[in-house]
């Protein structure tokens, strides 16, 4: 049996549950390495962020993101 893990949106704390891969809610996961041209040269910046918070992010957003419908579902 997969290990119960617990998600912690970065923007307002909201805890939730996964199971393996397997997450109650969904939610957008970021890592980015900083390359040689930015000031944070090799660090690695990791958060997740719910939905919701994203949603509230975007609003803020001057260009919207592109959307686009997946057409297989991995
Ligand atoms: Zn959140």
């Amino acid at each position: 049996m997969e290990e119960k893990k617990s998600i912690v949106c970065n923007c307002c704390g909201t805890h939730f549950s996964a199971f393996g891969n397997v997450v109650e809610k969904d939610f957008l996961h970021v890592k980015k390495q900083w390359g040689y041209f930015s000031k944070k040269d090799g660090r690695i910046d990791e958060f997740f962020v719910c939905e919701s918070c994203y949603d509230k992010w975007l609003e803020n957003f001057v260009i919207c993101p592109k959307e686009r419908m997946a057409t297989e579902f991995l």
